[in-house]
């Protein structure tokens, strides 16, 4: 009975193997704490990211080798706050070759996660594909009693590699949770529950399974108008953001028009409010074709036009509910194409 089986198991596999094969998952490293390593076991929060190899990583946990025909790629090897638009659009475009490969079924990139959210955020934007993408970190470093890493890992090569992950956008997966690149944000910076979406989580990753809960309602990947193949210099139009708070200076909008923004994000104090004594500044650079997008310092909620300012009188825009981070990688992406405010406002309101 058992030989019959087999027999048959092996038949069905002749004839419809991708029923039976492994997916192929490349995991493209890219520093961070997940390849961090500390000086003692004890050390959670004092080490060095962005040490440890990709195969050295992959090594550390064998089991991915059950769910995955799992290759690694040395993309970077960086703590992330050191990421620039260079490097961004440097790693987009190596994404962006990987999943045009027939035999690559998902993506796993291991990140720092300081500036997690807004690499996968902006891969969401633009890498037209409905292959997983999947962006993963951890919080205590390889070396340190419970680390991480590993189990985080391990739900990440899941999580690629599952059918069910197929043109749900680029996603986070973070303490077995899984998150939408849109919506994630670092909210929490010393324990390894420290990522959330003020939405809810899509779903969540257990022994090795994806259960799915929620989609997102916004356009990504393939229903993307933007598009990485589309961008033809090294790095992105300038964006800089100003922190709101009481006691602003007008000077730190000046010198950013000096260094040459063509755009600033306003992380403005509670729904994107300006002190009217910055106004007439932000008015002034709105005038010499600098857009002034409003956002908010708060975590949670969304910024709603023309409630706290004028933004239909002033020709700004409001970043509804992106952090002022986000907020600044789709406005530098809505400049490469030359979109002016009512085009970004669209925008904020579509991603
Ligand atoms: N600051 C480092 C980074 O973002 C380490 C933080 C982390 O990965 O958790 O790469």
């Amino acid at each position: 009975m058992k030989k019959t089986l087999t027999s048959l198991a092996l038949a069905l596999s002749l004839l419809s193997p991708h029923l039976y094969a492994k997916n192929n998952v490349v995991v493209v490293a890219t520093g961070g704490t997940i390849a961090g390593a500390g000086a003692s076991s004890t050390n959670s929060a004092t080490y060095t990211a962005a040490k440890v190899p990709v195969n050295d990583l992959l090594n550390a946990v064998p089991q991915i080798k059950d769910l995955a025909n799992v290759s690694g790629i040395q993309a970077l090897q960086i703590a992330s706050e050191n990421i620039t638009d260079r490097e961004l659009v440097a790693l987009a475009r190596q994404i962006n070759d990987l999943v045009k490969k027939p035999d690559v079924n998902g993506i796993v990139i291991t990140h720092g996660t300081d500036t997690l959210e807004e690499t996968a955020f902006f891969l969401n934007l633009v890498i037209h594909t409905d292959k997983p993408i999947v962006i993963v970190g951890s919080m205590r470093p390889g070396t340190a009693l419970s680390a991480d890493g590993p189990l985080n890992l391990y739900n990440a090569v899941a999580l690629a590699s599952s059918d069910d992950a197929k043109g749900k956008g680029t996603l986070v997966m973070m303490n077995d949770s899984i998150f939408a690149a849109r919506d994630v944000t670092k909210a929490i910076n010393i324990h390894t529950n420290a990522f959330n979406s003020q939405w809810g989580a899509l779903g969540t990753v257990v022994e090795g399974k994806t259960y799915w809960f929620r989609e997102t309602t916004k356009r990504h990947n393939n229903t993307s108008e933007f598009n990485i193949e589309d961008i033809k210099t090294d790095t992105l139009p300038l964006v800089q953001i100003v922190y709101g708070s009481d006691n602003m200076l007008a000077q730190s909008y000046l010198a950013l028009q000096q260094a040459g923004v063509k755009a600033i994000v306003n992380a403005g104090t509670g729904n994107g409010s300006v002190p009217k004594y910055i106004v007439p500044t932000l008015n002034q650079l709105q005038q010499q074709s600098i857009q002034i997008v409003r956002s908010s310092r708060v975590p949670q909620g969304f910024v709603v036009r023309n409630a706290e300012q004028p933004d239909d009188k002033y020709g700004w825009v409001a970043a509804h509910d992106l952090n002022p981070q986000k907020a600044r990688l789709l406005t530098a992406l809505a400049l490469t194409k030359n979109a002016d405010a009512k085009e970004l406002q669209r925008m904020f309101y579509t991603y």
